[in-house]
């Protein structure tokens, strides 16, 4: 037999009719995130999923889990058999993993086979006192131990482990529904597409680019941060769409300082027309409230008004450091600050408007051929399928 990998999730999520659904989802991604490990097995038994793996693989392994959104957190187990003196053997080996001399050890049992002899705590003492006569230096404290054994009893054989490493927490990714990210090369989307993903939103990505003012660079930095996003949820179909030809006519026909905001509504219109295609109901973005002049509450309602569907920006709440925090913590950070221009970043007006009105946007839009340039623009984009680096 391989190696174990506990997993447990929140509880709290999983109130109500919506358990198995997001149990089964969770198993799911679960042995999505595994592929290319084989041979593996999920076992999923009262409330926690085990995975069975190649020695080998277990640190891969665990790599992976720990970006399955869901998960809370996981520990390597070590396998006994019902017997009590194995699994003092088997404590014994996992204890000189982590030993010190002098350390401070705490066993827990928790004994789900109800025919093993002995009740729990009776267990715990009986293994406790074979390691301290084992001759490593150690003393018991119940209250604040530097090790913890946990037991557990179960029908065919007993689990040890001590170590529990952190998960992503959040929900499964695609129990919520399906979301349209619009993804730029910046640092502030990446961010906003992985507390998505969080919230158990399946996202697509669409992300516009200006050839040829933006090159291959700045294309290879959207797919890198797609592919470290789909490290969180399997794959990503990301859209790039071309956006030269709209740029250049709102520059040549609209005033300057409306040229981000004009650009931002002519997105969201393309967005919105994929999002049906697609099926999907709603658009996510990386804005912010006042970060930047395009961004101001009147520019944020302008954008809005060019689309009948939802936008919701997970950003919205943060600092602009607690977003960097967040991009060094899931390291997007560097790829984010990549020197290439995206195509927002060309033609940056030196006064954008801040206050403008949806009727002062709407006449200057007059004199573009919207709809035209959105049906080329939608019919010219193309459709990339992106994996994580280490799933290819
Ligand atoms: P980011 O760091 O995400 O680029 P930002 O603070 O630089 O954000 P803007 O550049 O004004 O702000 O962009 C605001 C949002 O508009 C982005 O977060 C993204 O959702 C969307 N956006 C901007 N440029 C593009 C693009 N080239 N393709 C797709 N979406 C874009
Ligand atoms: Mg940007």
């Amino acid at each position: 037999m391989g190696s174990l990998l506990l997993i447990r999730y929140g509880e709290i999520a999983l109130k109500g009719k919506n358990r198995p659904f997001f149990e089964k989802k969770l198993l799911q991604n679960i042995k999505e995130s595994l592929l290319g490990l084989e041979p593996y097995r999920v076992l999923f038994h009262r409330g926690r999923y085990y995975v069975e793996i190649a020695e080998d693989n277990l640190f891969p392994a665990r790599r992976r889990l720990e970006r399955v959104f869901g998960i809370v957190s996981l520990s390597p187990v070590f396998t006994a058999e019902l017997d009590l003196e194995d699994i003092c053997r088997q404590a014994l080996i996992l204890l000189k993993d982590n030993y010190e001399p002098g350390m401070t050890f705490k066993i827990n049992t928790r004994r789900a086979n109800k025919k093993f002899p002995g009740t729990s705590p009776e267990i715990s003492s009986h293994v406790g006192a074979y390691l301290l006569k084992s001759g490593l230096q150690l003393k018991v404290d119940v209250h604040n131990p530097e090790v913890s054994i946990n037991i557990e009893i179960r029908n065919e054989e007993a689990y040890l482990y001590t170590q529990s490493f952190p998960g992503s927490g959040g929900l499964p990714v695609g129990v919520t529904g399906r979301g349209l990210l619009l993804l730029s090369g910046g640092i502030d989307s990446p961010v906003a597409g992985w507390m998505t993903l969080k919230r158990g939103v399946h996202i697509e990505a669409l992300h516009f680019h200006s050839p040829p003012f933006t090159g291959d660079n700045a294309l290879n930095k959207v797919i890198d941060l797609c592919r470290l996003l789909a490290a969180y949820c399997g794959k990503i179909t990301l859209h790039l769409a071309p956006f030269t030809e709209i740029q250049k006519e709102i520059r040549l026909q609209c005033p300057e300082s409306m040229l981000i905001t004009l650009m931002r509504r002519t997105m969201l219109r393309v967005a919105e027309r994929l999002a049906k295609k697609r099926n999907i109901p709603v658009i996510f973005t990386g804005e912010n409230l006042g970060q930047v002049a395009s961004q101001t509450l009147e520019n944020l309602i302008a954008i809005d008004e060019a689309t009948a569907l939802p936008i919701l920006r997970p950003l919205v709440g943060f600092d602009k450091e607690e977003i960097i925090e967040i991009s060094h913590k899931i390291n997007s950070f560097p790829i984010s600050v990549r020197p290439f221009d995206d195509c927002c970043t060309l033609f940056v007006p030196k006064h954008p408007i801040t206050r403008p009105t949806v009727e002062e946007l709407q006449n200057a839009e007059e004199k573009l051929p919207l709809k035209e340039l959105v049906d080329r623009c939608l019919n010219t984009i193309q459709t990339k399928q992106i994996t994580a680096y280490e799933r290819v």
